[in-house]
């Protein structure tokens, strides 16, 4: 694709472009348009990025500026025709070139050695080279390119007729615009392959999602195809899909010469990689016998769940273009290629009954209980609807016959009702109209999907809240999980988040079940969970709309959870990824008195409240391990410059009396700070010029 020298020149005159301009607008156009199209290149195909995102934003504010102001010079491969206005109308539909056959399916090795007979007999020969690689779990689309340039993007459809969403697969940005398919004579070329979502991205839209109420959307597969299908074409960009492209369909050129590459499957794929195309070339393997290719089947399904993408099994293909023309197709499939089969991960089940879950923010989501089955290695039978409009979408009743999915990471779901299998006997799901905990109605707030209970004191709230804190990833209590909060919370021993540092362990000794040394686990396990991260803490308080990465950022913010009673909407909007929903849930929680009040007393039972890292600068000093609080008006130095003294040596700054501070240094007019230490008696206070001397050693 672009040699090593090519690729100096345009890191070079990427940064040459960023404060200068070329010969004249259209050769500076000429030259951004490059640039940028190598760097799309680095960053999607290859996964190595060249230019900083700062930067390539700077090129390409450039020329879409100078192509404002010279429309004349702009040409459809420029990285700024990627941008599309939202569409108004459905999708047309549109005839592929040649139709788009599904393939055969093989499910074991007794399965390939039969095909891979008949495909000797097919092909008049034993000598036969197969190409396997990975079949992808997305959505099929088809792209074709006249003149160099990418003139259509359709969906596969029914196979013959597809839906033609060119727009939507320009936002694809590892499909290049343009490629240099005249230098080889070809004039029109189709393209086949598949759209995906990566698993990590497709888990981080779902977070997103469900923290903003919507319901997730079911599988990457599903998530790949519905989005391709979205007349926003902004939103599709925001997505983030990547393509993998497998097959050439069709070509028509203008000389007689076949290009040498495209004489085989392997050669045709590797052709794609060198013009630019995200293709598997790194997957893909070539095989002399069926023995071979059924290890390597084997081999790959073990790590089906390391790759980055959902993969449900391998495709094999004959690798002489000349031997598939020969052996043709039926009405629906290639005989020269088949698909082998990963261990599937679906499975039927009845659903039993619908329960009605409360979690800690007050939604109320439908789970549907199962007959147990396995699936993949693993017994489900419990499965979240999420909302209404999903159970409504997919017309579940009671007692249907459901076809359960589970793939790789992803959550269980349910994939559908077999309706067919239906005698008459099933019944219609009822929401509730009131809070199955505590009775309050429900509200469904606008523009959500989800029933809320607003009683913030439902005890299925509280509890939920309660194992919240206490999980992995927020404070990490092991063994105080679902079950043993449930116990206490039901027999008093534990009504809210604070008290799980206050439980009364005569009362839980004398439980069944507990033993001396599952209580003393428990006892060290809430012990330990003290000296938690502030963002852990921050995380575990469970704020609406604030996940482990914004907890993160809000306590590298502050040096003390207090600072954030005073931080302003505009504070917060300034923070990395906050917007106005975050910033507004936040505000809300640190300006609820009961939020306070729970504060005050995990800080009292000893929980660090404190953003250790920002305390203590590298490195340790005199004052390593030494808390100090400054109150009342100083008149030696500033308040700033005296914290700066005691982060300098080590020392860590608080900025409430509690029990973990040692040193307090007072001011003039020092009040209720000065008293509360005098009250604890195990604080040193200190005048200005005790704490010099102190600093001063
Ligand atoms: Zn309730």
């Amino acid at each position: 694709m672009y040699t090593t020298q090519d690729e100096q020149r345009l890191y070079n005159l990427a940064k040459t472009l960023m404060d200068a301009d070329g010969e004249n607008a259209e050769s500076t156009i000429i030259q951004l348009r490059e640039v940028l199209n190598y760097a799309d290149w680095k960053y999607y195909v290859q996964s190595e990025p060249v230019l900083a995102d700062v930067e390539y934003d700077t090129l390409f504010k450039k020329l879409q500026r100078l192509e404002e102001q010279h429309p004349e010079y702009v040409t459809a491969d420029s990285p700024t025709q990627r941008v599309a206005k939202g569409l108004s109308e459905k999708f047309p539909a549109v005839s592929h070139l040649v139709p788009m056959l599904s393939l055969d399916n093989t499910y074991n090795a007794d399965d390939l050695r039969d095909w891979d007979r008949r495909c000797k007999e097919l092909a008049g020969t034993d000598d036969i080279e197969y190409c396997a690689e990975p079949k992808y779990d997305g959505a099929s689309i088809s792209i074709i390119y006249e003149n160099g340039q990418l003139a259509r993007g359709a969906t596969r459809g029914d196979g013959v007729m597809g839906e033609e969403v060119t727009t939507n697969i320009k936002q694809i940005r590892s499909i290049p615009l343009s490629a240099a398919f005249t230098k080889a004579g070809i004039n029109q070329i189709e393209i086949r392959g598949e759209v995906v979502i990566n698993k990590d991205v497709f888990t981080a839209y779902n977070t997103q999602r469900i923290a903003e109420g919507l319901s997730p959307l079911a599988n990457p597969r599903n998530a790949a195809s519905g989005t391709l299908r979205i007349l926003d074409p902004a939103e599709v960009g925001k997505r983030k899909l990547s393509a993998i492209l497998y097959h050439i369909s069709y070509y028509t050129q203008t000389g007689d010469a076949i290009p040498d590459a495209l004489h085989t499957h392997y050669g045709s794929l590797n052709w794609l990689y060198e013009l630019g195309f995200p293709t598997p070339v790194k997957e893909m393997k070539r095989f002399r016998s069926i023995d071979e290719v059924i290890a390597f089947c084997e081999a790959f399904e073990v790590r089906r769940d390391d790759l980055p993408y959902e993969v449900d099994g391998l495709v094999i293909k004959v690798n002489s273009f000349a031997l598939q023309d020969k052996m043709g197709m039926t009405t629906h499939h290639p005989r020269w290629a088949v698909a082998y089969k990963f261990k599937a991960r679906q499975a039927t089940s009845k659903l039993l009954r619908v329960e009605f879950q409360v979690g800690r923010t007050g939604s109320v989501t439908p789970v549907a209980k199962i007959e147990p089955v396995p699936i993949g290695g693993v017994t489900v039978s419990s499965i979240s609807l999420f909302n209404e409009d999903v159970v409504r979408e997919k017309d579940l009743h009671i007692g249907d016959t459901v076809l359960v999915e589970r793939a790789g990471d992803v959550i269980p779901y349910i994939v559908k009702p077999l309706a067919e299998l239906r005698n008459g006997t099933e019944e219609k799901i009822i929401f509730p109209t009131h809070c199955p905990v505590c009775n309050e109605e429900l509200e469904k707030p606008e523009e959500e999907a989800v029933w809320r209970c607003i009683n913030i004191s439902c005890p299925a709230q509280v509890v939920e809240r309660i194992i919240h804190f206490a999980s992995k990833d927020a404070m990490d209590i092991r063994n105080m999980g679902d079950a043993n909060v449930r116990k206490f919370y039901e027999l008093g021993l534990l009504k809210n988040i604070p008290a799980i540092y206050t439980i009364n362990w005569d009362e839980v000794s004398k439980l069944g079940g507990f033993g001396e040394k599952s209580v003393t686990n428990l006892q060290t396990a809430i012990d330990n969970s003290k000296q938690q991260p502030l963002n852990r803490v921050i995380y575990g308080l469970g704020i609406r709309h604030v996940g482990e990465t914004m907890a993160k950022t809000l306590a590298n913010a502050v040096t003390h959870i207090r600072d954030l009673y005073d931080y302003t909407e505009e504070q917060l909007l300034a923070l990395d990824d906050v917007g106005p929903k975050v910033a507004a849930s936040v505000l809300h929680f640190f300006h609820t008195q009961e939020n306070r009040h729970m504060i005050d007393l995990l800080e009292q039972a000893g929980v660090n409240l404190v953003n250790q890292k920002r305390n203590t600068p590298q490195g340790s000093g005199e004052l390593e391990g030494k808390t100090f609080l400054f109150t009342g008006t100083l008149s030696r130095f500033k308040r700033s410059d005296a914290e700066a003294m005691v982060e300098a040596k080590g020392g860590t700054l608080l900025s409430s009396v509690s029990s973990k501070l040692n040193y307090l240094v007072v001011g003039e007019d020092a009040g209720s700070k000065l008293e509360k230490a005098k009250k604890l008696g195990t604080v040193a206070i200190l005048s200005e010029d005790e704490f010099l001397g102190l600093i001063n050693g």
